[in-house]
């Protein structure tokens, strides 16, 4: 095969590939990662396939390997290619999710005066801006070198273009230099070549400097370093030779493949826990599975309420994955909030655990990266990168907490959603997909209602207490606010909250506060005329942050949550001059500060992204939290997600109807999953829990189902309205974002591409495409750029979107999980 179909690191349309020709001069496969060049640029790829011919007549040669082993498999290559054509990005993005950590990089261009007649003013004739250029052009002579990217800021505007027409005119010159990964060094060596007949050819018609360096090649014992022979024999003699397939060059990395910290499985003997008949069954359908690849199906859904023993079932399903010689991929939503999780996974496979994540230092993912890929892992718990980890034999995905929305990568390129690319890559190997939830995604339960997934039922708390009784749920009361205004309490507590947290702290016990808004005032409003302070780069209101370490820096107490922007609190509003400024609405500092007025001398820890940015990290806080240092722990959803310490037995959330009423069709289900999450960290031991709902909005299906912890009563609503509304999983959606600096350009964009998309459904006669919109962003305005939005429903939307072309200022966003 003389040619490689390459994915190239640049915006090009979706799933394309380009053309470049394989020299000969080193081996090239599938799955590696190679330099070519690409225009005038030099650009990493992946070689994608090997083909007998080009797609196009003209074709480059692959530069060289970045590392000479192919550092995607041909199943990270199949799932990378179907990610590209599922959410419609950019084939190279696609694959470098499988890259290892430090690969992905580009080149470093240097620019030099090129010689004397360097700035000779004759010489910068016909181009644009001569002034401008002569002048750049000297002040690269008194630096010497610069950045590509420097010098082009110094040319100004069009400098992209200039650069390259000075380069031509040799007045500067252009050094790139193919740096290599992180850690690694590699040599080049030069190897005989491939070329059969090259022996024969020896006597005929070679320099005198041709057969010198071929015979050194043949003799010598030592391999000769590239740049040696280039020395040695000139740069031509060798080029030559490499050209006729003589010769060849072979890349060798010479820094030893990073050790981990591993060591030999010692298996400890499994606790010895006896299942209960639901965990039994679901395990024995899962392993059957596993077992044998013909059983279907192959995915399943653990529908189980926190505590009833889920973590159990995945670490016996893995127990039996490791034991047939493949590896698991354990995803959470988040491993610096699940430590408890990650403990438990990495106490039963002890040294064989890889657990990734983010704050990691460069060097130990890197060492990771390798260490799963030679095989010294059993299992990889991560966050939703961590499905591209290179195990060598994959036998099991679980994904715990399936229905959190931080399984769906919602910025950049490509937007994939975990679960749906989990099953994928369930389907293409033969692994069994194991998804968990106390609330399953109401998707997730429709398929697995429907059959697509097995259903695996854990209805009941477990008594860790070794008592066969299950727990009880803990007790779950709502609160009406209004009714409180009304009898004129105007505090941010109700008075039965008040009163349960003054009790639980007397008695010596724990609770936990929840708020879904951080900061101390959402609003600064002007009492006079009604003016809201808002942020200049974005259209939302500004938080005010009281003066604590992290909250207010010089720069002032009020931040924007959308961009973190920071401004001083104004004297005067803006809009009428008055003084009388007032914040407005409550956040997590606020109900902070009211909880020591409450609770005076009581020791109460906040942990919000604040807190989590200034403070220390979340073992200390979960170690505060299980020691039972801390009294009151008061939180966002950062609060929400597994902590599980027995004397934790009331739960307050302060204010259920933040971000319910968005207009999102899944802002309720999203509020019930929220609330049921942080009910369940109430009443984890002995004691029974108490749970306090406190809000405006008491009869809101969402809040009602889950202060009776009702899943079915939340699913059949919801599944209902989907139905009606033909919502997801009755059809798909497609959500488009357009962005623009202007708000008129952004809007008429929005409008004419909905037109468009209309004439096309009508043309083709598209009965079940519908298009929703364009209507303004929520924000309607980010970063300052302008935001209009619309979304496709439909079924079979790829088809119609393979037939449109948009401009780059929208992005697209397949299986959205937010619609705003
Ligand atoms: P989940 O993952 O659903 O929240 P866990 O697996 O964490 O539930 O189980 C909750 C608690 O019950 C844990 O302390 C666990 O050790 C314990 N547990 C799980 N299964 C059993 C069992 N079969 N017998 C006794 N205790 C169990
Ligand atoms: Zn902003």
């Amino acid at each position: 095969m003389e040619y490689a179909e390459v994915a190239v690191d640049a915006p090009v349309g979706a799933s394309r590939t380009f053309s470049y020709h394989v020299s000969g001069r080193f081996p090239v496969e599938p799955g590696q990662l190679v330099w070519v060049p690409f225009g005038s640029r030099t650009l990493q790829g992946i070689v994608v396939e090997l083909a007998p011919a080009p797609q196009v007549e003209a074709t480059k040669d692959i530069l060289e390997p970045v590392e000479p082993s192919p550092l995607l498999t041909p199943l990270a290559l199949q799932l990378g290619r179907w990610i590209s054509r599922y959410y419609l990005a950019g084939l190279f993005d696609s694959l470098s999710l499988f890259l290892p950590p430090a690969f992905k990089a580009h080149v470093i261009s240097t620019i030099t005066p090129g010689d004397d007649r360097c700035g000779d003013p004759d010489n910068l004739e016909g181009l644009t801006r001569p002034d401008e250029t002569a002048a750049a052009v000297d002040a690269l002579r008194l630096a010497r070198r610069m950045p590509e990217s420097e010098f082009t800021k110094v040319l100004g505007k069009g400098g992209i273009r200039a650069v390259n027409r000075l380069v031509d005119r040799k007045i500067v010159q252009r050094k790139v230099s193919l740096p290599h990964p992180g850690r690694f060094r590699y040599d080049c060596q030069i190897v005989p070549g491939s070329a059969p007949q090259r022996l024969a050819l020896v006597a005929d018609g070679l320099s005198e400097r041709q057969s010198r360096l071929l015979e050194a090649v043949f003799d010598r014992t030592q391999p000769i370093p590239l740049t040696t022979a280039r020395k040695e024999f000139g740069a031509y003699t060798v080029d030559s030779l490499l050209d006729r397939g003589m010769l060849g060059l072979e890349w060798t990395r010479t820094s030893p493949s990073p050790v981990s910290h591993a060591d030999a499985g010692i298996h400890v003997g499994r606790p010895a826990l006896t299942l209960t008949a639901a965990q039994a069954t679901a395990v024995a359908r899962i392993i059957a599975s596993v077992d044998d690849p013909a059983v279907q199906p192959r995915s399943f859904l653990l529908h189980g309420v926190t505590g009833s023993g889920k973590t159990e079932v995945y670490l016996r399903a893995i127990e039996r994955v490791v034991e047939r010689g493949r590896q698991a991929i354990f995803l959470v939503p988040e491993i610096s909030l699940t430590p408890q999780t990650v403990e438990r996974v990495s106490a039963r496979f002890p040294g064989r655990v890889a657990v990734l994540h983010s704050r990691q230092k460069q060097a130990e993912k890197f060492n990771q990266w390798w260490g799963i890929r030679d095989g010294r892992y059993d299992v990889v718990v991560g966050p939703r990168s961590a499905l591209f980890a290179p195990v060598p034999n994959l036998g099991l995905v679980v994904i715990d907490e399936e229905h959190e929305a931080t399984f769906k990568q919602q910025e950049g390129q490509p937007r994939y959603h975990t679960r749906t690319t989990a099953l994928e890559l369930g389907r293409m190997s033969g692994s069994v997909v194991v998804l968990g939830s106390a609330t399953p995604d109401v998707e997730s339960y429709f398929l697995a209602e429907q059959g697509r997934y097995g259903l695996l039922q854990l209805p009941h708390r477990i008594n860790p207490d070794g008592d066969a009784r299950p727990l009880p749920l803990a007790r779950t009361e709502i609160c009406d606010m209004r009714e409180e205004l009304r009898q004129g309490n105007r505090s941010i507590f109700s008075r039965v909250l008040e009163q349960a947290l003054k009790d639980c702290v007397s008695r010596g016990q724990q609770a936990i506060l929840f708020l879904n808004r951080r900061g101390s005032a959402p609003f600064v409003q002007c009492r006079d005329c009604g003016y809201v302070v808002t942020c200049s780069g974005c259209a939302v209101s500004l938080t005010y942050h009281s003066g604590d370490s992290s909250g207010s820096g010089p720069a002032g107490p009020l931040l924007c949550h959308q961009c973190n922007r920071r401004r001083r609190m104004p004297r005067n509003c803006r809009q009428c001059g008055g003084s009388r400024i007032r914040q407005l609405g409550i956040g997590t500092q606020r109900v902070e500060q009211e909880v020591s007025r409450v609770l005076p001398g009581a020791k109460i820890e906040r942990w919000d992204m604040d807190a989590s940015r200034g403070g220390d990290g979340p073992e200390e806080m979960m170690r505060r939290l299980a020691s039972g240092e801390t009294q009151v722990l008061v939180g966002t959803q950062m609060v929400a997600k597994g902590l599980d310490v027995p004397n934790v037995t009331l739960v307050g959330v302060v204010l259920a109807d933040v971000g319910i009423n968005l207009p999102d069709f899944r802002s309720g289900e999203r509020a019930f999953g929220l609330l049921c999450q942080v009910a369940g960290r109430a009443g984890r031991g002995s004691v029974p829990g108490r749970v306090i709902i406190q809000t405006y909005s008491p009869g809101h299906y969402a809040i009602t189902a889950a202060a009776n912890q009702d899943y079915s009563q939340l699913y059949q609503q919801e599944i209902a309205a989907r139905r009606e509304q033909g919502n997801p999983p009755f059809n798909r959606l497609v959500h488009l974002v357009c962005h623009d600096t202007s708000a008129g350009v952004c809007q008429r964009q929005a409008l004419a591409t909905a037109r468009l998309f209309r004439q096309m459904v009508a043309v083709q006669g598209l009965a079940d495409v519908e298009i929703v919109g364009p209507a303004p962003g929520i924000p309607q305005r980010v970063r300052g750029q302008y935001r209009w939005h619309l979304t496709l429903r439909g079924r079979n939307l790829h088809r119609f979107l393979e037939g449109a072309t948009l401009s780059p200022s929208w992005t697209v966003d397949v299986d959205p999980v937010r619609v705003v």
